[in-house]
């Protein structure tokens, strides 16, 4: 006999109230299921995870979308979003429904540290508040101040992580070189809050974003420069509903107008194949897709080469969606795909320009023991030994 559904229209009418608004125009056609990089890989979150399925469930308020290798599985690449017929947010139905479970306590284990980092620390990293400027040790960086035309904001993973520390470094270098007016205020900043507010604490996530519109007001910050194109986004398209509206660019994109411009070149010649991969939120989120092909190829000696999923159809190293922490078994990786697209392209440096994307590229790198044939570098790191 078949199963009886228990169907629960104030579930429904709850999820779309925690924030899915679109949820009802979906008419379950399965494209996003399709075009999902879920369904490149095989495992348990794969079996498991079926966006269209999710949005049906949610839809008749059914028990099954807050399943947490569901709920948590989608990394928000957007692939799903930027072809969908109907134009569903459906990045914003996945946060509604992970806003009725996170905001109530409910969320993975492996999170719960980062979220208590997040609440205590102000980043996600378990670094202290007091060290968030460490990076800075050496330089000569100006505080920001009115006369400063950009305040350059650096993504917790770059004022923590080792590794990000050397490319937060290597993005002022560039950025001095080309005479760019900025400053920071690195110590008094918080998260930019976007992996709380993908993981589905709204709260926590307004909290952070307060703050720092807060800060960045009163100083008086009218332009931008991220480090990371997560924060790029967040500062974009969610902090003006709070009452932050700022100029936002990430700094890919504007040391690609320096170069046009003639403020900018690169002279050491580095005879490398080079690819370069797209992050998400820096092409299919927001565009940018030009400025670090036209960066690479300023650099003498460089044959670029594309990956075979490239631009808007670029494949997601995983790490979105607060996934950067979530641990995946060998072979659902979509990092280690990435790795692989770069090896068939016989390249023997991939490029990104994302702190979780270096994070997730180098880790499946060294996963796949392809370190003799491929180097994985931040793009800041790259133009910067080619000054
Ligand atoms: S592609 Fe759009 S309309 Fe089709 S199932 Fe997915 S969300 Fe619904
Ligand atoms: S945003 Fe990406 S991971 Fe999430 S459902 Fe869409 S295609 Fe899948």
């Amino acid at each position: 006999m078949a199963e009886i559904l228990d169907v629960s229209l104030e579930m429904r009418d709850y999820i779309v109230s925690s924030g899915a608004e679109t949820l009802s125009e979906c008419m379950q056609c399965g494209l996003c299921t399709n075009l999902c990089p879920w369904r490149l890989v095989h495992g348990e979150v794969s079996e498991s995870f079926n966006i269209r399925k999710m949005q049906r469930q949610a839809q008749l308020g059914l028990d099954g979308f807050d399943e947490e290798e569901v709920l948590f599985a989608c990394v928000t690449c957007g692939m799903c979003q930027v072809n969908c017929p109907r134009e569903v947010k459906i990045i914003e139905n996945v946060i509604g429904m992970r806003n009725t479970t996170a905001g109530a306590g409910f969320i993975p284990k492996i999170l719960k540290p980062v979220v208590s980092s997040v609440r205590s620390n102000g980043n996600p990293w378990m670094g202290e508040q007091s060290k968030r400027a460490e990076w800075q040790e050496g330089l000569d960086i100006p505080a920001f101040s009115e006369d400063t035309e950009y305040l350059l904001y650096v993504c917790c993973n770059s004022c923590y992580d080792p590794r990000g520390k050397k490319i937060a470094k290597s993005i002022v270098n560039l950025l001095q070189k080309a005479g760019v007016s900025f400053g920071v205020l690195t110590a008094e900043e918080k998260c930019c809050g976007e992996s709380i507010r993908k993981l589905g604490d709204e709260e926590l996530y307004q909290k952070l974003a307060e703050s720092n519109i807060g800060l960045f007001n009163g100083k008086g910050v009218k332009k931008i420069i991220t480090t990371s194109p997560h924060c790029l986004d967040t500062f974009k398209k969610d902090y003006p509903e709070l009452g932050g509206e700022y100029e936002v660019i990430h700094y890919s994109e504007l040391l690609g107008n320096l170069l046009k411009e003639g403020k900018l070149a690169f002279s050491a010649e580095q005879a490398k194949k080079v690819t370069f991969h797209d992050p998400c939120y820096l092409g299919r989120h927001n565009q940018v897709f030009d400025s670090p092909r036209e960066l690479l190829q300023a650099v003498p000696g460089v044959e670029l080469v594309e990956l075979e999923r490239t631009k808007c159809n670029s494949l997601c190293c995983g790490g979105g969606g607060a996934r950067v922490w979530a641990e995946v078994p060998a072979g659902e990786r979509f990092s280690e795909l990435r790795i692989t697209d770069a090896v068939d392209k016989k390249a023997d440096i991939l490029v990104t320009a994302c702190p979780y994307c270096i994070t997730m590229l180098v880790d499946a790198c060294a996963g796949l023991e392809k370190g003799d044939v491929l180097q994985v570098m931040e793009m800041s790191e790259f133009l910067s030994k080619a000054l």
